[in-house]
């Protein structure tokens, strides 16, 4: 076949347009609408000045020096996916279908086909979720500031950050003007309160920024989510304050620890647990606000998070719901029966239908010698 009629037969991505060479608020908005389109659920970009006063590890220049523009996109944790968790029975969707799926199914590929659209215009794209997992960063870091592990990585050049740079994404979301930063440290934005996940794409094409979010007020420091959550992991009187693009925004400090017990339902006690009462380590047991006997295995990184954001993300949306101030408004309040709290000093007690066979060994990932009929 002679390339002529190759290229007659041929269907081909469409590539080398120049539609975003001269005008950067019409590349914006081209780029939000693709955004949009390939399922985001807000956008907004930053000008790269905004991070001029970022912490080397957490600057996007260190990873693409030519960079003139950052795209934020957020990404709706349903509220649905919450509802198991909130009365008591489905913990594994709030990791399949929202919090996890979201970061490791979903916004990747929005991101990428993002960037898949700026590169088909002659533009560098970098594409960044959450799938990096902080792995360079302790995860005990309480400060904005990107505290590289101990014995990790080395910089290649002086003066250069050392790898892997990581980007805040929250912050990101902030300097984009998708919403403010609250007290917990969540991106709350005027659509979806707390209930978000980001993504972001470092670009060097020159598109027109977004406002840093001036609407209505959104954290009035209710502390809903120092009170909501189990383990006590935010602070109501320890706070830190970062400058954030001429911005000053209060942060609370968190405890980290408290935090990794708390998500996944571990309650730390004093002294060391019985090996078969030991719910994750050493020292933790099922906390009152877990019904598994041993903490539940991974789901897209995320499975063990049985105690569904209580105070940061549940806690916090509750309020902004009751206060009227976030777009997506919902016929029926979220909260409909008072909490439950596991009593772990007391027997369960199942449905009368509901059967344990002494063959089986639930969670050993065996299979049963009974026959399921579902
Ligand atoms: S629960 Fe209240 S204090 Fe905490 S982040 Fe939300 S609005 Fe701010």
């Amino acid at each position: 076949m002679s390339s002529e009629t190759q290229d007659r037969t041929r269907i081909q991505r469409e590539m080398g347009q120049q539609d975003m060479d001269h005008d950067p608020k019409k590349a914006a908005e081209a780029v939000k609408r693709q955004a949009l389109a390939l399922g985001a659920d807000t956008v907004g970009i930053g000008n790269i000045e905004r991070w001029s006063n970022a912490p080397t590890q957490m600057d996007p220049k260190q990873i693409m020096p030519e960079c003139k523009s950052v795209v934020a996109m957020a990404f709706r944790v349903m509220r649905g996916s919450m509802r198991g968790i909130e009365e008591g029975t489905f913990f594994s969707n709030y990791s399949a279908m929202g919090y996890g799926g979201l970061t490791y199914l979903y916004m990747p590929m929005t991101v990428i086909n993002l960037c898949k659209y700026i590169e088909d215009r002659g533009y560098e794209a970098v594409p960044m979720g959450h799938q990096s997992d902080w792995r360079s960063i302790d995860a005990f870091y309480t400060e904005y500031g990107g505290r590289l592990k101990r014995n990790w990585s080395r910089p290649v050049a002086p003066g250069r950050a050392a790898p892997d740079v990581m980007i805040h994404l929250r912050i990101a979301g902030y300097l984009c003007g998708l919403g403010e930063i609250g007290y917990s440290r969540m991106l709350l934005t005027p659509e979806f309160g707390p209930r978000n996940r980001v993504g972001i794409i470092m670009t060097d094409v020159e598109l027109e920024p977004d406002p840093i979010y001036d609407g209505p007020q959104l954290c009035n420091k209710c502390m809903a989510c120092v009170r909501d959550c189990p383990t006590g992991a935010i602070s109501s009187t320890s706070s830190v304050t970062v400058n954030l693009a001429g911005n000053d925004v209060e942060l609370a400090n968190i405890d980290c620890e408290a935090c990794n017990n708390g998500f996944r339902g571990a309650e730390k006690v004093d002294e060391e647990v019985p090996e078969d009462e030991q719910y994750w380590t050493r020292n933790t047991r099922a906390g009152w606000w877990s019904p598994f006997f041993k903490k539940p295995p991974q789901l897209y990184k995320t499975g063990q998070a049985v105690g569904g954001s209580r105070g940061c993300t549940r806690g916090c949306m509750i309020q902004l719901e009751k206060r009227g101030v976030l777009r997506n408004q919902f016929k029926q309040e979220f909260r409909r029966r008072p909490e439950w709290k596991v009593d772990w000093s007391t027997e369960p007690q199942y449905p009368p239908d509901v059967h344990m066979p002494d063959e089986r060994v639930i969670g050993d990932g065996e299979e049963s010698e009974t026959t399921d009929t579902d």
